[in-house]
């Protein structure tokens, strides 16, 4: 048997041979980057044995831990019979299973399951099936092929995800390769546009997208929103009401509902969809990160009897849906998905997780008084804390100084794993966190937040004008 490489042989060998996404590689490669080898519950283990609080779910997948026993065991116990076989043509049990199981607790109504296996794939899908099902519902009417998303949106990474996307830092580079939308101001209670606060504004800030559904209807296949929360736009939430009007509104104008549940799926707002909490039923909803626990890639795109019967007909009608992936349905992901959703129903995952949301509120609650924390936005386990260089004025950090990747080193140094979007500072830990480790990971937070205050003070040179 051959040693296992050193770590700094790994070291050495990442930064020769790899390109890490989202990552400026001409500042990693002089870095130590760290190597993550095995994972216990809500930590991850390096090379050197270090353990870290895994703060953002290995971004937002995981939900019930690492090395959960149960499921471990179900993709142990899948590979004794097969890894994969094809979906094109043939069908295999736990991806069976898995269909009649999210059905069960999807918003009710939606009935089909489309799988792929990451959630811009997903997304991908629904926007497909939107332009298809209309062209073939009505292949009369004028043609409906564009979708309304809101500015700050984030569906994902590939092209059409890119095209109803809207974050100039991701994004702004491809306009050239992207496909025609519309697009709509966000609600942003912390920055409202309209200088408005809420109630009392009565969500004056759906007017205009009711005037752009109401005056253009007749192109929008679909109005495509992640439901409660702009994740990667910086942890923006939408008042309460807010979807249930957008659901009204879309369907008052026979507009698709395209609810974009990769981040929001499976208890990360306190529920399982954040659908859930408006009661609402979207014609379309994408779902991946936490669907197998965070365990494997995998995705889904789950649709009404009404859009998958516009796809019926003879095969030489040729209205099938003509999209797939190798590794559609893939039988190890969907295991670990029904494990995933078998233990959410053993350990009442989500009954227990009203009072651990509560804890965090009160635990994130101090932080308001920090001079550089301007905002807190928290929907169930999905947090935000926006640092400011004024509170007063929202003024903000230049994205050049790196403020949220700087809390983020000295969190690190303290055993925490964060992922800040700019400025904010994101919070995604895993649902089955213990109370006493949710308070470690926000007194990390807090006194790495404090840490850079006297930093920033200095980068600025305010400093000297202190007393
Ligand atoms: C992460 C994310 C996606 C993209 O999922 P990938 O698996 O990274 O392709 C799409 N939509 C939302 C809301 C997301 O947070």
């Amino acid at each position: 048997m051959t040693r296992a490489p050193s770590t700094q042989q790994l070291r050495d060998w990442d930064r020769r041979y790899l390109w890490h996404p989202f990552t400026q590689m001409q500042e990693w490669e002089k870095e130590e980057p760290l190597i993550i080898k095995r994972g216990k519950g809500c930590y991850l283990i390096d090379t050197e044995g270090k353990k870290y609080l895994d703060g953002t779910s290995s971004i937002w997948v995981n939900i019930h831990g690492h090395r959960h026993p149960s499921l471990d065991r179900a993709i142990k116990k899948q590979l004794d019979n097969i890894a994969h076989s094809t979906f094109l043509g043939l069908s295999n049990p736990p991806a069976i299973e898995l269909a009649r199981e999210l059905i069960r607790i999807a918003p009710k109504g939606l009935t089909r399951v489309f799988y792929s296996d990451n959630g811009s794939t997903a997304v991908e899908i629904a926007l497909k099936m939107a332009v298809q099902y209309w062209q073939q519902r009505y292949p009369n009417a004028g043609p409906k092929n564009t979708f309304l998303h809101l500015k700050l949106a984030y569906h994902g990474d590939t092209i059409g995800a890119v095209s109803v996307g809207n974050i100039d830092l991701f994004h702004a580079r491809f306009k050239p390769l992207l496909f025609p939308t519309v697009e709509a101001e966000p609600p942003h209670c912390y920055r409202c546009p309209l200088k408005l606060t809420y109630p009392s504004c009565n969500m004056a800030c759906t007017e205009p997208i009711e005037e752009i559904v109401k005056n253009r209807h007749g192109e929008l296949a679909g109005l495509i929103i992640e439901p409660l929360m702009q994740a990667a736009a910086g942890m923006i939430p939408q008042p309460p009401g807010y979807l249930k009007r957008i659901r009204d509104l879309c369907t008052r104008f026979n507009v698709l509902l395209i609810a974009d549940e990769v981040a929001t799926g499976f208890g990360r707002t306190g529920k399982m969809f954040a659908c859930e909490h408006e009661g609402v039923t979207p014609d379309l909803m994408a779902i991946s990160k936490g669907l197998t626990g965070g365990y494997m890639p995998l995705a889904a795109t789950l649709t009404t009897d009404e859009i998958y019967r516009g796809f019926l007909g003879r095969y030489d009608e040729f209205k099938t849906f003509f999209h797939g992936h190798s590794f559609t349905g893939n039988p190890l992901g969907c295991s670990v998905a029904l494990a995933n959703l078998s233990v959410f129903r053993r350990d009442k995952t989500l009954a227990r997780l009203a009072s651990k949301i509560k804890l965090f509120r009160r635990l994130l609650a101090p932080l308001e008084a920090l001079p550089q924390v301007g905002d807190i936005r928290q929907r169930g386990f999905m947090v935000g804390v926006e640092l400011v260089k004024e509170k007063t004025t929202k003024a903000l950090y230049p994205l050049g100084a790196k403020v949220g990747h700087r809390v983020a080193a000295i969190a690190r140094s303290k055993g925490l794993i964060l992922r800040p979007i700019g400025n904010v500072l994101v919070l995604i830990p895993p649902l089955s966190i213990s109370d006493k480790e949710l308070e470690k990971l926000v007194d990390i937070l807090k006194e790495s937040i404090e840490t850079l205050h006297i930093d920033a003070e200095s980068i600025n040179g305010t400093h000297n004008n202190r007393q």
